[in-house]
């Protein structure tokens, strides 16, 4: 083995980076000149720490994954005490005590609907997209073990994105991560995002919902008994923009999905864990999916875990003497101890710190600060759902006009202008948008609407 030497300094940091590493959702040919490359080394609270003691707000909450703030010390003893018990164990044939206790305070705090059976399964994989996988695997499989083998189609919304697997990118509708793969995917129905931006002029937020409620009715007509499930992000389409809609779509997609014998799938992925204002999205509208997939904030944004909640009615129909029926899906890493120990930790701050009350707060302090941003000349939409605002500009978007980070042009010369005065803002196509740890206060939020602005007046200049 070589041994380690750190690097001396940001130039031979990059030079090294570079030379072994291949970044996500990067093309690696904009490092460093056209997109800097920032060496972390810690964090605090909202705040990043970069090597040279530079300090960034993390106001995307680092890819939507943290909640509380970055080594929140509670959820870092936990999963430091849950180390020295037992840091993995094959989850086929055996248990523990963190996958148990999770399982348990998952169901108990899931959305529930008057004369519905609740959500009384849990089955855990390891990041969002396979979440999604194990939800459409399972929802086609259930029809079948229970005889009905013609639903092999799914239905998706235009603008919306699940994930970067096959099975998960399917159901996307990003093109530019679609497209290069679309040889390789399955072909769901796209039925018409109930985005209310979209809205005619004249029309609210909620005749669009039920007018695109509507079309989704009739695609379900137009394809009966094809149709294994309905996937959506409810209410907000995170990486589509953050566009968001009214939950009279959710009650009828509920309604229809019932009507025709389907699943409905809420991806509560980035929804979930209070950033809508509610514990889930889902709450808002008083209905119960069969299938919600959870991840990201799920450990508080310490470590990659997922779950997928499922009706007793789904879990039964995998019952019988054949292995065939039941569900084989597995991943090395399903019900890891030390990432349920941080997802239990992170369940708990919910309780001791009232979080969904100071979020009200916060929220409601964001709406004040981006208030003023409304008459910027660039600006044609100011939006919010709880801890997410956006702030849609006008610009044109680079290429196909769909939501991409930092995509050049505008959302570019945005994200560069943050990062050089300590902000993290990683716009979404022409959409810059706010979704900060909840711990954020009143200076931190001043810096990101002050930052906001002035990137806005000089990304347009
Ligand atoms: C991030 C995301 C996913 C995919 O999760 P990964 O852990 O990145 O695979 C799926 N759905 C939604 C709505 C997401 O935001």
């Amino acid at each position: 083995m070589s041994r380690y030497t750190p690097p001396r300094d940001s130039a031979e940091w990059l030079r090294r980076d570079l030379a072994v590493l291949w970044h996500p959702c990067t093309q690696m040919r904009e490092h460093p000149d056209t997109l800097p490359l920032v060496p972390i080394r810690r964090g605090r609270g909202a705040w990043l720490e970069g090597m040279d003691g530079t300090r960034y707000l993390d106001a995307v909450s680092s890819w939507w994954t943290n909640l509380f703030g970055h080594a929140e010390p509670r959820i870092a003893e936990a999963v430091a005490a849950q180390a020295r018990e037992l840091e993995h164990v094959i989850f086929a044939g055996f248990s523990h005590e963190p996958g148990l206790r999770l399982a348990e305070s998952l169901l108990a705090v899931a959305p529930r609907q008057a004369g519905r059976p609740p959500l009384a399964r849990v089955f855990y994989a390891d990041n969002g997209s396979a979440a999604i996988e194990v939800a459409l695997k399972m929802s086609f499989h259930s029809h079948r073990n229970r005889g009905d083998d013609q639903r092999t189609r799914f239905v998706a919304l235009t603008n919306s994105y699940h994930g970067e697997t096959l099975g998960a990118l399917s159901m996307a509708d990003i093109p530019l991560y679609r497209r290069t793969y679309a040889p390789l995917l399955l072909q769901p129905l796209f039925a018409p995002s109930p985005d209310a931006f979209a809205a005619e002029p004249g029309e609210s937020a909620e005749a669009c919902a039920l007018r695109r409620a509507d079309e989704l009715q009739a695609l379900f007509e137009a394809h009966p008994g094809q149709i294994s499930a309905l996937i959506l992000e409810p209410l907000v389409q995170c990486a589509g923009g953050m566009r968001m809609h009214h939950p009279a779509y959710l009650r009828r997609a509920r309604d229809i999905c019932d009507a025709h014998g389907a699943h409905l799938i809420a991806d509560e992925i980035a929804v979930g864990f209070g950033r809508t204002g509610t514990l889930f999205a889902c709450e808002q509208a008083g209905i119960v999916p069969d299938f919600l997939c959870l991840s990201k904030g799920l450990t508080g944004g310490f470590l990659p875990l997922s779950a997928v909640l499922t009706t007793e009615h789904v879990y039964e129909a995998f019952l019988d003497d054949s292995r065939e029926r039941a569900f084989l899906h597995s991943h090395s890493y399903s019900g890891n101890p030390l990432a349920c120990a941080a997802a239990l930790a992170s369940l708990a701050i919910f309780d001791e710190d009232d979080v969904l009350a100071r979020n009200r707060r916060t929220a409601a302090r964001m709406a004040e600060l981006a208030a003023p941003l409304a008459v910027h000349p660039q600006v044609a939409d100011i939006r919010q759902t709880g801890m997410i605002l956006a702030i849609e500009t006008r610009a044109a978007s680079g290429g196909d006009g769909t939501a991409v980070e930092i995509a050049g042009g505008m959302g570019l010369r945005a994200y560069r202008h943050a990062i050089a005065r300590g902000v993290v803002l990683r716009p979404l196509g022409d959409v810059l948008y706010w979704m900060p740890p909840y711990c954020v206060g009143e200076d931190e939020l001043r810096h990101l609407a002050d930052v906001t602005t002035t990137a806005l007046t000089e990304a347009f200049a």
